[in-house]
């Protein structure tokens, strides 16, 4: 069975890289480590591995590189990669060359769009003019700029030594913009573009500015005071039910067709140069019915990539459990490619909750399993997991034999 594990670099500078991936291999029994390489900017949301509780709550910075780039790769685009200067330790070459030897697969994770660049032109801009810059800064897609800068790292990326896998996250356009009830992209990029498909994005935005839109949605919807809210939150039922009424009231569906062809576009660029060097494409999405009211099609992509892995998280998206195993289910069908399902695991989760979530994942996907811890998991929690999956692989024998 394939077990794999997202890690964050800060957990493999090189003085705690050796106990870092022998607790992968020993408590996990983890065939592959997926590796931030680029980082997200919501505090303390990466700090995805230690195993004695201790908190290492430090700011970091969205788009920073955890290796040295070869500029080479960026001299298509103005924009500069900029390195994680804390993590000078972090020698991507050395910590394969290591993975190896424990047996495990290095998977190289990016979060494409969201970036934290200095200068606010190549940001995504939502339908009051502001550039996103609330709950994770994004950037468009398709500015030309960030475009080359994400081809020149995808290129980056598969021309180095054993890496087999570039793993995407965060292509899609965020839904953090709908804790303020607005919606992305309006940029001049994406006016040009819409143009050309005959698509009025000031139409568009007439649609969804007129306020009755709003209004009846938040009759619907309990509305919360516009302020900031922790990360977890943007990924609550309240802010996709957001979304599927805006496209419903809105009546704006040819815009998130328009989104889609978008992020699809982007999607073929990135894995046809990691195809030129034969290096394979997977993607993490969120489950489908969220991804749905996103404009993501699960069969597109998979059509797309080699490797789908779904992100299901119950306990940030509602506390039932069938509504896990549900989008389990729903995720599984509309996938051709085998693909392993991403288990969240959380420091605020109990044992029995860990248990059910992993359970649940293995009966719909018996092949392999993701462990994704947003913050600090134990030892114990470990475990745990282990436990789950080398049991439930026992259960399966039974019934095979
Ligand atoms: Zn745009």
């Amino acid at each position: 069975m394939y077990i794999g594990m997202w890690v964050h670099p800060r957990h493999l500078c090189l003085d705690v890289l050796e106990r870092t991936l022998s607790d992968v291999v020993g408590f996990l029994g983890a065939n592959s480590i997926s590796v931030f390489i680029n980082n997200m900017n919501f505090t303390k949301m990466n700090l995805i591995l230690t195993y004695d509780n201790k908190s290492v709550g430090r700011e970091s910075e969205a788009g920073k590189l955890y290796f040295e780039p070869r500029h080479d790769f960026y001299r298509a685009t103005s924009i500069r990669p900029q390195r994680y200067k804390e993590l000078l330790c972090f020698d991507l070459r050395h910590v394969i060359s290591r993975a190896y030897s424990y047996g495990l697969e290095i998977v190289a994770h990016i979060n494409c769009l969201n970036m934290t660049l200095n200068n606010m032109k190549y940001y995504m801009v939502d339908n009051v003019k502001e550039p996103i810059n609330y709950g994770g800064a994004w950037v468009c897609p398709l500015n030309p700029e960030v475009r080359r800068y994400l081809l020149g790292l995808i290129e980056d990326l598969a021309t180095r030594e054993d890496i087999m896998e570039i793993e995407l996250g965060e292509f899609w356009h965020p839904i953090s913009p709908l804790m303020r009830n607005r919606i992305t992209c309006f940029c001049k990029y994406c006016r040009i573009e819409a143009k050309s498909r005959n698509l009025n994005l000031s139409d568009v935005l007439s649609r969804i500015s007129r306020e009755h839109v709003m209004r009846k949605i938040q009759k619907i919807i309990l509305h919360r005071e516009d302020k900031e809210e922790p990360f977890e939150e943007a990924f609550t039922f309240r802010n996709y039910e957001k979304l599927k009424w805006l496209g419903k009231f809105g009546n704006i569906e040819d815009f998130f067709n328009f989104r889609t062809d978008i992020v699809t576009e982007l999607l073929d660029d990135m894995t046809s140069i990691a195809h030129d060097y034969g290096v394979r494409v997977s993607t993490i999405l969120p489950p489908p019915d969220i991804s749905k009211a996103l404009g993501i099609d699960y069969r597109e992509i998979d059509r797309i990539v080699d490797l789908v892995k779904p992100v299901l998280f119950y306990k940030i998206l509602g506390k039932d459990i069938r509504w896990f195993s549900k989008q389990c289910l729903r995720a599984r069908r509309l996938l051709k490619s085998e693909g392993y399902p991403g288990v969240v695991a959380l420091k605020s989760m109990g044992s029995n909750e860990i248990q059910k979530e992993v359970e649940r994942a293995l009966k719909v996907w018996r092949k392999g399993i993701m462990v994704y811890s947003y913050s600090l998991t134990s030892i114990d929690k470990m475990e745990l997991i282990r436990e789950c999956i080398t049991s439930y692989g026992k259960i399966k024998r039974r019934f095979l034999f």
